[in-house]
């Protein structure tokens, strides 16, 4: 079995360079050593992010955001689970300092009234409330839609197979390797393997994994009524909520301390970290939005690539493709960090293009293959159940 392309994990930066791959005429394998979801990829809060978030200190980041987000609107209609914009919450002064970069950033947002606000937050009075174009999708959706059009566009599925080593031959790669000893030749190896990349860099000695960098997030998920759309604060350690969907809402600090894999085996949260979420979302939300007594507590993985410029939260929240040739002089492998579900469709293009030279866009050519009731019933047996509804 000989494929032009071999791509390692079948999370959305996967499934988003498999397609643009098989779109580019390239006979092309994705393997996962689970179901495809496995990874952070759906274990995320599934807003896509209008650029509003990173205005401050990722102004780079914001660009890219705001050019994917329309895509991911006409994508991925299907998909969206929030019925209104994102609500960006903070003080006036904070509030006033990113609206002006927004409005410098062609970000588009609104003020929210006091009154509209006091439906869903305790405090409108003394905070300040906007609403910003950020939308919330099902992962899961997201996931089984890339899914069908992978499979419509010639992509070869392998779940359950994980890859232990890559093979490189004279300084070229020559395929993958199996934990049950199947080969699997290549021209190319894609690794989006999120953070399992680190140890497959290290079977050929690149120099690259202590680059990759994984940290833990602690994600509380709770039983909501009404949350119908993203609540985000601008607040340092301030509590971001999104709906799963009408019963249940998933609750995150932004600027939460940062634990990085690696450091240790296990990671532990401590419970006090869990209690401050419940209490700043107690504090956050008016009454009956979210019943902070219910629920359960995850930790959560998040891969980035350190270029060096992490900012003052200890994050560097852009994609990154990493030409192994480059720094390791292995030709022919390949790793894609999307470093957001937002930028996955960024990051998918700018591999193609540097592989093949040819200059595409961000957005995949193939659609969903409508009424091949095979295609759905084979996505549906491939990709992983979402954490948040199993009891
Ligand atoms: C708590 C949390 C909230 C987030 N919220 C958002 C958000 O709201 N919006 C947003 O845009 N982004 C968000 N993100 C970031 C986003 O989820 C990630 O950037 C993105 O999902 C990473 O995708 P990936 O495909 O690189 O990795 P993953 O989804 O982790 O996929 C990696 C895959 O590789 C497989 N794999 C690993 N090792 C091997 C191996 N050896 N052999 C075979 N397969 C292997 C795994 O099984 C997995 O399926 C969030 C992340 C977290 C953790």
């Amino acid at each position: 079995m000989h494929y032009d392309c071999v791509v390692v994990g079948g999370g959305i930066a996967g499934l988003a360079v498999a397609l643009r791959l098989a779109e580019a005429g390239l006979s092309t394998a994705l393997i996962d050593k689970l179901k495809v979801g496995s990874g952070a990829s759906l274990t995320n809060q599934g807003i896509i992010h209008s650029g509003a978030l990173y205005s401050l200190l990722h102004p780079q980041v914001s660009a890219l955001c705001s050019e994917a987000h329309p895509v991911y609107r006409g994508l991925f209609e299907s998909s969206i689970v929030s019925r209104r914009s994102a609500w960006y919450v903070g003080s006036p002064d904070l509030v006033a300092k990113h609206s002006t970069l927004w409005a410098e950033q062609g970000i588009r947002y609104g003020h929210v009234q006091e009154e509209a606000a006091g439906e869903y937050l305790l405090n409108s009075e003394a905070l300040h409330c906007v609403s910003v174009d950020d939308f919330v999708v099902s992962p899961r959706s997201l996931l089984l839609d890339m899914c069908t059009r992978c499979t419509a566009a010639g992509v070869e599925f392998y779940t359950g197979t994980t890859v232990t080593r890559v093979v490189v031959s004279r300084g070229r790669v020559s395929g993958v390797l199996s934990a049950s000893g199947q080969v699997f030749h290549a021209s190319n190896v894609v690794l989006c393997a999120g953070s399992g990349i680190s140890s497959l860099l290290d079977s050929v000695g690149s120099r690259l994994s202590r680059r990759i960098k994984t940290r833990m997030s602690l994600v509380a998920s709770f039983e909501s009524r009404g949350m119908d759309g993203a609540i985000m604060s601008l607040e340092y350690g301030g509590p971001c909520l999104s709906p799963v969907d009408d019963t249940t809402s998933l609750a995150v600090r932004y600027g939460a301390p940062v634990r990085w894999v690696g450091e240790r085996e296990r990671i532990p949260v401590p419970i006090e970290e869990l209690t401050e979420l419940r209490r700043d979302v107690s504090r956050t939300l008016a009454h009956g939005v979210i019943d902070v007594n219910s629920g359960s507590a995850w930790v959560c993985s998040k891969t980035e690539y350190s270029a060096g410029a992490a900012d003052e939260w200890g994050v560097e929240p852009g994609y990154a493709i990493l030409d192994s040739r480059r720094f390791d002089d292995v030709s022919g492998l390949w790793s894609v960090i999307p470093g957001k579900l937002t930028l996955a469709l960024h990051a998918a293009r700018d591999l193609v293009q540097r592989m093949c030279g040819s200059d595409i866009g961000i957005a995949p050519r193939t659609s969903v293959p409508v009424g091949d009731a095979k295609i759905f019933a084979k996505a549906h047996s491939m990709v992983a159940v979402s954490p948040w509804t199993v009891p």
